[in-house]
């Protein structure tokens, strides 16, 4: 590894989070308090599962037994869930958790083990009658699983989710395939560019770090309708690079980007200045049912959870804000009244980022859904 380089590595998803906007990179790299998300907690719960059941001990089990994958994905599942359910009520800033979601978890895992018989030539086949030899079939062909790859210059790093052998049709390996397994929405056609770039990232890596390979391509596994999707076309490398090049550590802030898609699910926008700006400029609309909000309160009651607040326009760019005399009452409830509570009892007197409310009419609502954070726009970099 090269002396000096290692400050920073990217992965594929600091490279979407930069390419998306730089700011949105460079805040997501001040050490500011995680955002935890319920589709992330659920994907990570179905990738450690198939992990788990692809590492389990079974040879002295007799290849005959059936019956028992169900309940040992099952027990795995629970046994994740639980992890990813501490994690996310651990993260300091996360919405409602929602263990219903579990169900929908539980498909994605059979979804992503009927992908990996297919892979094996086992075919079509229910849960309750896989054998304990046909699950061993299923391990042969698993050549790595949550494997870390790392450029030899240690500037590029990804986590593949598995390494397979791809067999032909006489269960000969013809070489390898990178499968990382998607839990969200599957592609109506082919691959958006992103998807397709990350895959092709971990197959580039694998290739770099592996001079010796066979022929290797790059699949994603869409667990909720077990559709595989192979990702083709030129090494992504270079552009990697660049963009490496682009995400060195600065004490100033990164460009900021702003855009209806990159900044309707951005979570720092608490630190950012630029989209409050971009909406004033009309650069972004405020839209609809759902918006944020950066306003001051000018009454509240902790035991109604209703508020009044005073909408705070920009001022210049920086963060800096205005009085107006644009007011509107709130209702808030759940997590937003605890968030609110907590910020008034601390005596904060200061601007409020309302993330989310939802309009109804003259008023707005807030509950779990939302986030009350102090404004706080960051203009240098909190990293020493
Ligand atoms: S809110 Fe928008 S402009 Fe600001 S960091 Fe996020 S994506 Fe970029």
């Amino acid at each position: 590894m090269e002396e000096g380089f290692s400050a920073h590595q990217l992965s594929p998803s600091s490279w979407n989070r930069y390419e998306d906007c730089p700011r949105k990179y460079w805040l997501s790299r001040q050490r500011l308090p995680r955002k935890a998300s319920m589709p992330a907690a659920m994907g990570t719960a179905v990738h450690n599962s198939v992990e788990d059941l692809c590492n389990l001990d079974i040879s002295d089990r007799e290849d005959s037994e059936d019956g028992w994958l169900p309940p040992t994905s099952k027990a795995v599942l629970d046994r994740h869930w639980a992890l990813e359910r501490d994690i996310f009520l651990g993260t300091p800033r996360h919405p409602r958790w929602k263990d219903e979601m579990i169900t929908k978890a539980h498909d994605g895992l059979v979804g992503a083990l009927n992908i990996l018989f297919s892979k094996a030539n086992i075919g079509k086949v229910g849960l309750s009658e896989v054998t304990v030899g046909q699950w061993k079939q299923v391990q042969d062909i698993v050549l790595a699983n949550e494997g870390t790859l790392v450029s030899e210059c240690g500037r590029l790093m990804g986590r593949l989710d598995l390494l397979i052998a791809d067999l032909d049709e006489n269960g000969e390996s013809k070489g390898w395939i990178v499968a990382d397994l998607k839990t969200g929405n599957p592609p109506k056609l082919k691959l958006n560019e992103k998807v397709s770039r990350q895959l092709r990232f971990y197959r580039d890596l694998l290739i770099q770090i592996n001079p010796d390979h066979p022929q290797v391509h790059a699949e994603g596994w869409y667990s909720s309708n077990q559709t595989v999707h192979r990702a083709d076309g030129p090494s992504v490398l270079d552009d990697a690079f660049a963009a490496w090049d682009g995400m060195r550590p600065s004490e100033e802030p990164l460009e900021a980007t702003p855009g209806e898609v990159q900044c309707g699910f951005c979570e720092w926008k608490a630190w950012c200045p630029v989209w409050w700006s971009a909406r004033r400029d009309g650069i972004l609309s405020p839209g609809s049912m759902f918006r944020d909000e950066v306003v001051r309160a000018i009454k509240f009651d902790p035991e109604s959870g209703a508020a009044l607040f005073e909408r705070m326009p920009p001022v210049g760019v920086d963060g800096e804000l205005a009085h107006s005399d644009h007011r509107f009452g709130a209702i808030l409830r759940d997590q937003a009244l605890d968030q609110m509570r907590e910020l008034m009892d601390s005596g904060y007197e200061e601007a409020i980022f309302l993330g989310s409310v939802r309009v109804d009419g003259k008023i707005v609502h807030l509950g779990d859904w939302c986030e009350v954070l102090p404004w706080t726009p960051l203009l240098k970099s909190v990293r020493e």
